[in-house]
């Protein structure tokens, strides 16, 4: 094998490695892109992008499902082609990663493609979907279990349902979108019950068996589920120890790589994006780029902060959510005030009526009078949190927020209420 000599090695090209990788061959370093599956990782081809292209498709058919009672009558007939069509020929380019490799070469990078140290993920045992079968499929599966009520199952969950599919969703914590405010689990379990999604929460997977037709999961307490498809979608976590965290001084046990507020992790050594642990999302992974591109080229640049980190989840309400939990605020010891108001009975709410579910949820920091964390779970809830996150981000006092004009009828509307009624 020969060997270079570089100035950065970027290892694994994610929206934050391949963007940094970029930045740092266009300022005339040489660098060292190393990447094991598709240059853009996960995002483009098995998560962001086509999930959202599964969810515009479900949210039509919804739509389209609303029509009666409000404007006229209609027949929705699902049909799975179009979308696997559109993930492959418009999103993934058939998960050929050409025009991204070319564009990162483009700049003066050279790409390494291979997994170092990494061997290849196991993947014996039962046939089961991980969110690349999920992605890739082209055939709508009859009836699936989802393991998993985060962010992506949900997402997931609710895309197939309403393409047709016979859903299970089974989680082992106590409510869906464990990370999330009970409110928020609560609102998705409600409606995922009246589009008849089968919810289990509470209640962890014991044992899971395929018998060539389908699988059986067995819950504690012993109920079981099936369904011809079993999609994992526990969360992924990174393997530090295939990485060689360890030759530069990282403990290999944990779950993610410590860092400063400039992203070092050892002299010579920045991690960005998921690996750090502040947040799975595609958005943390680019805003961790930008300072560790800065760091390393010497400019000036402010220290990450993670006080305000946005995270929606792109089920039909969407849950956007900012900052802390109210319960997160509590355990950090913040005496805490909460507003609340409720999406259908607002103006915009009321109008809107079909699909108006929703709330918003302020978590106060009661001795500065600034908000440390918001939820807005509604249609468009991930864009009414911009107002929320700017809020958290800039400490805007909750006093201020309480005196702003806010337009009449929109959706953030609900905000001013909820800001009224903290207490
Ligand atoms: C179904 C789904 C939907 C999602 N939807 C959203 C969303 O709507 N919004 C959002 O913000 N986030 C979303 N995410 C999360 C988002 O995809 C990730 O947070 C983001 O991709 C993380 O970026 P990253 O830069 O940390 O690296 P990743 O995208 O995880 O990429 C890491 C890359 O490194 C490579 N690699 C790892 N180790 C090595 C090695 N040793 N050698 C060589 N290569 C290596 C991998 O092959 C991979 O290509 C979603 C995820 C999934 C699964």
């Amino acid at each position: 094998m020969s060997e270079h000599e570089v100035d950065v090695v970027v290892i694994g090209l994610g929206p934050g490695g391949e963007y940094a990788a970029g930045r740092l061959a266009e300022a005339g370093l040489a660098v060292a892109g190393v990447e094991a599956r598709l240059v853009g990782g996960e995002c483009p081809y098995w998560g962001c992008i086509p999930s959202k292209m599964m969810i515009r498709a479900a949210d039509l058919l919804a739509e389209g499902r609303r029509i009666p009672g409000l404007a006229g009558s209609s027949v929705v007939t699902p049909d799975w082609a179009p979308v696997a069509h559109r993930i492959r020929a418009e999103a993934t380019d058939d998960w050929d990663d050409t025009v991204a490799a070319d564009r990162f070469t483009g700049k003066g990078g050279r790409l390494f493609r291979g997994y170092g140290r990494i061997t290849a993920p196991d993947r014996a045992g039962t046939p089961y979907w991980t969110n690349h079968e999920a992605i890739e499929t082209g055939q709508l599966p009859e009836s699936i279990v989802v393991l998993g009520g985060g962010a992506v199952g949900a997402e997931l969950a609710q895309v197939f349902g309403r393409f047709g599919a016979r859903v299970t969703i089974v989680e082992a914590l106590g409510q869906l979108l464990p990370l999330e405010e009970p409110e928020s689990g609560k609102l998705i379990a409600k409606v995922f019950g009246r589009e008849g999604i089968g919810v289990h929460t509470g209640s962890p997977a014991e044992r899971v068996s395929h018998d060539g037709d389908a699988f059986t999961v067995s819950l504690k307490g012993g109920q079981e589920v099936t369904g011809e498809r079993l999609l994992v979608a526990t969360g992924r976590r990174a393997d530090l120890a295939s990485l060689g965290a360890g030759t530069v001084g990282i403990d290999e046990s944990g779950r993610q790589i410590p860092v400063d507020g400039h992203l070092r992790a050892a002299p010579g050594v920045w991690a960005l994006g998921d690996v750090v642990g502040q947040g799975a999302f595609t958005h943390m992974s680019m805003y961790h780029a930008g300072i560790v591109v800065a760091d390393i080229l010497g400019e000036e640049h402010h220290p990450a902060e993670h006080h305000a980190v946005p995270r929606v989840t792109f089920t039909d309400p969407e849950v956007g959510a900012v900052g802390l939990t109210e319960a997160g605020a509590r355990e950090q010891g913040i005496t805490v005030r909460v507003g609340r108001s409720q999406v259908p009975s607002s103006a915009r709410g009321w109008i809107h009526k079909a699909g108006n579910d929703g709330f918003i949820k302020l978590v106060q920091d009661a001795e500065r009078g600034v908000l440390v964390g918001a939820t807005s779970a509604g249609p468009a809830g991930g864009e009414v949190l911009s107002m929320l996150t700017l809020a958290v981000h800039a400490a805007v006092p909750a006093q201020r927020l309480g005196e702003m004009i806010y337009a009449y009828p929109t959706f953030h509307r609900a905000v001013e209420e909820a800001v009224h009624r903290l207490s």
